[in-house]
């Protein structure tokens, strides 16, 4: 292909001036000849690169600093690290250049995204690692993550051209780490957008017929805001209160979960969009405008008194504020509006550092958000955790997912804990010796148990005793991982001193037997007690759960050979005996397959399923669906062991699935029902359940087909029976 030279480089010029026109209301003197000095710099060392999909390289760190200044809101520093956070990984520039040229915080957090470049390559642990990693530059200098996210935004915006393995693995990694983490610092159009990007390449028909029913109804959407505001447009002006109405739907991701959560159409969504009421408003004046505008909107319109959220007043962890409610409007549809300040509006949008920008011009203690609070646990976490990588990235991502509560000390204090935390949580929070001493606690006054679950408002006292100790108990009720954290450094120490004890009475023993305590014999009494670790064997011992008179047993010949009780012990690092390389493809269906599969449980995948193969440990490789509820995860950590599957056409066979109908019930449907399926269908039924309630009727109907269209054909015509109202495919 003829690649036509200077077109490209006018485009590249092109695409730099849009990134210096967005950069401009941020740039102080000087600015633009150090961004000008990065786009040299990267476009030498990146010259003769080029992206998969044969674009020019440098079109990638324009992209991320583009994304970086007008999505995120960042500027200089971020700008000049963006341009250059591919150069020190794919090129032959190192830091110190980078530090010559452009100054310690430029290399800093270039050198942070070089350390987390590559994550998904490598096997799990290593990827848990990486993310560690990143989290700990987090504490440092949270640009890293910011720009760390621009570039997997724009990765993800391409990811049109990777082959559809690398896809997959791509978007689960989004999915599980990166929309989290951006959700967590308050990105939300970004975090919404990965979701999307996520969805569209995991479940193409699902997403593609969402987004074109959210296209079809968008004309009547507008409609409906410009005649929900008309009636209160003269009332808001007249109050002196300047505004914009914005109309904001629903991510498709999101719309997605809805339906399948409550098992609804898209038509029966009644959140699908909030209007937005932005009000202009001074610093000083940014609550009262807020409510006046709310009180001005339920005058015209009923407010359902349920749905009243007040996050200004004690705005989201993650530095969210805004006040929602939920109206009936004159069409009789329920519509949530939500009212905020053109600052709040920037924060909700931008997150972190449209967060940053404001904070300078206000009061510091009054800002003092959520945020900092939560890079402080962050750090916490990460420096009093003796996790493996694996179990401080779940850990983490519990974290990030989980919602808050808000209470109060005894003095009125607030804290913040993750949704769900009990008393005992609390007492770790305020301090870890109140925590381990922890024996009860009063909420509002009552005395409560330690595994209470504390709800927003609560005012708690915790009640400690000097002779009181964590147990393993404890560790059944505490939500947050510093709790957590605690409680397992406290027994772990316990168990070593109670392990002290065993020491001495193996070490009697042994010496009574004559046997020498080397890392033979160690390693058989592991395995002859099936212990995991010698303080394991110690403590045991020390209970009495192991008697140490059957250490004699150990002087009987072997009955076992010598590999068995090295295969205990090493059972982390088990291999999959399956041996697959890159190119193999999983042919489903077809009898020449040399490879040994299974369809999984979880997601009952049919012909016609965009699927893929998991190599498991013992029981050869298992198909699942791309969409399968556990995919995210086993795409994510085990991106190694995922192997390429495609259908064959050439066998008819029957796969069981499941589908969910719900209808009216009279008499005779469910003789309706199976008449289709199995009278003009000739499908096979497997099991009918039915329940019905209140002249609703509720089936789940297990059927045998052959692909997903024989499968779209049976829901295409149970769904024309009359008084069906949903037919919807379920995984098991
Ligand atoms: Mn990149």
């Amino acid at each position: 292909m003829q690649i036509d030279l200077e077109k490209e480089n006018k485009e590249i010029v092109h695409r730099y001036r849009q990134l210096l026109k967005a950069a401009k209301p941020v740039l102080k003197e000087g600015d633009s000849k150090l961004i000008k000095k990065a786009f040299n710099t990267s476009m030498q060392a990146h010259k003769d690169m080029r992206r998969k999909s044969g674009e020019p390289y440098i079109y990638h760190p324009l992209a991320v600093a583009q994304i970086a200044v007008e999505e995120i809101g960042l500027g200089t520093t971020s700008i000049i690290a963006a341009l250059l956070h591919d150069v020190v990984e794919d090129t032959h520039l190192e830091v110190r250049d980078i530090e010559r040229d452009f100054g310690t915080k430029v290399a800093q957090i270039v050198d942070g995204l070089t350390k987390i470049s590559g994550v998904f390559e490598h096997g799990s642990s290593q990827q848990a690692e990486n993310f560690r990693k990143m989290i700990l530059t987090l504490s440092e200098d949270v640009r890293v993550i910011l720009v760390k996210l621009a570039d997997r935004l724009h990765n993800m915006r391409t990811l049109e051209s990777m082959p559809r393995e690398k896809q997959l693995k791509i978007a689960s990694e989004t999915m599980y780490l990166y929309a989290p983490l951006a959700h967590r610092l308050g990105l939300y159009v970004i975090k919404s957008e990965l979701e999307d990007l996520y969805f569209k390449y995991t479940d193409v028909e699902r997403y593609q017929y969402i987004d074109s029913k959210i296209q079809q109804t968008s004309d009547a959407r507008k409609k409906l805001i410009k005649e929900f505001i008309e009636p209160i447009d003269a009332a808001l002006r007249k109050a002196g209160l300047k505004y914009v109405v914005k109309g904001r739907t629903k991510s498709v991701f999101s719309i997605h979960n809805k339906m399948k959560d409550q098992n609804i159409s898209f038509e029966d969504i009644f959140d699908l969009f909030a209007i937005r009421v932005i009000l202009k408003a001074k610093p000083d004046d940014e609550k009262a405008a807020c409510w006046k505008a709310y009180s001005i909107v339920t005058d015209y319109y009923k407010p359902n008194p349920d749905r009243l959220k007040d996050w200004i007043s004690t705005p989201k962890a993650n530095g969210y504020e805004s006040l929602h409610t939920t109206v009936m409007s004159h069409t009789g549809q329920w519509v949530e509006v939500q009212i905020r300040t053109e600052r709040m509006d920037d924060i909700a949008e931008k997150g972190y550092a449209a967060h940053w920008k404001y904070k300078e011009h206000s009061d510091p203690k009054s800002r003092e958000s959520g945020l900092e609070d939560w890079i402080r646990k962050v750090r916490e976490l990460i420096e009093n955790s003796d996790y493996s990588a694996l179990e401080f990235v779940s850990e983490f991502r519990q974290n990030l997912f989980s919602e808050e509560v808000f209470v109060f000390t005894p003095k009125g204090d607030l804290r913040t804990l993750p949704f769900g935390a009990t008393a005992l949580d609390f007492a770790f929070e305020i301090h870890t010796k109140i925590g381990q001493h922890c024996l009860g606690a009063k909420v509002n006054q009552k005395l409560v148990p330690l595994s209470y679950q504390l709800n927003n408002g609560d005012q708690v006292e915790i009640l400690t005793s000097g002779k009181q100790k964590p147990t393993e108990d404890w560790l059944k009720f505490v939500k947050t991982s510093k709790a957590r954290a605690k409680i397992k450094e406290a027994l772990k120490e316990e168990k070593k001193s109670i392990a002290e004890d065993g020491k001495a009475m193996v070490e009697r023993k042994l010496n009574h037997l004559k046997i020498e305590w080397n890392n033979e014999t160690i390693n058989k009494t592991l395995a002859l007690f099936n212990v995991k670790s010698p303080l394991d064997l110690y403590y045991n011992v020390a209970k009495g759960i192991i008697d140490t008179a059957d250490l004699k047993k150990l002087k009987e010949p072997e009955k076992k050979p010598e590999t068995t009780v090295k295969k205990e012990y090493t059972g982390d690092k088990k291999q999959s005996s399956i041996n697959v390389s890159d190119k193999d493809i999983v042919l489903l269906g077809d009898t020449m397959q040399k490879l040994d599969y299974h369809y999984a449980k979880c997601c009952n995948p049919i012909p016609g399923d965009e699927v893929f193969g998991f190599i498991t440990v013992s029981d050869g490789i298992k198909i699942h669906r791309t969409n399968c509820p556990n995919a995210v995860e086993l795409m994510s950590h085990y991106g190694y062991r995922i192997v390429k599957a495609k259908w064959t056409s050439q066998t008819e066979l029957a796969f069981l699935t499941g589908l969910k109908i719900v209808g009216a019930d009279r008499v005779g449907i469910l003789n309706d029902v199976t008449k289709v399926i199995s009278n003009q269908l000739n499908i096979n039924i497997r099991s009918i359940t039915v329940d019905t309630e209140d002249g609703m009727f509720e089936g789940t109907i297990m059927v045998f087909v052959n692909d997903t269209s024989h499968l779209n054909t049976l829901i295409t015509k149970l769904k024309n029976i009359s008084d069906i109202i949903s037919v919807n495919r379920i995984d098991t």
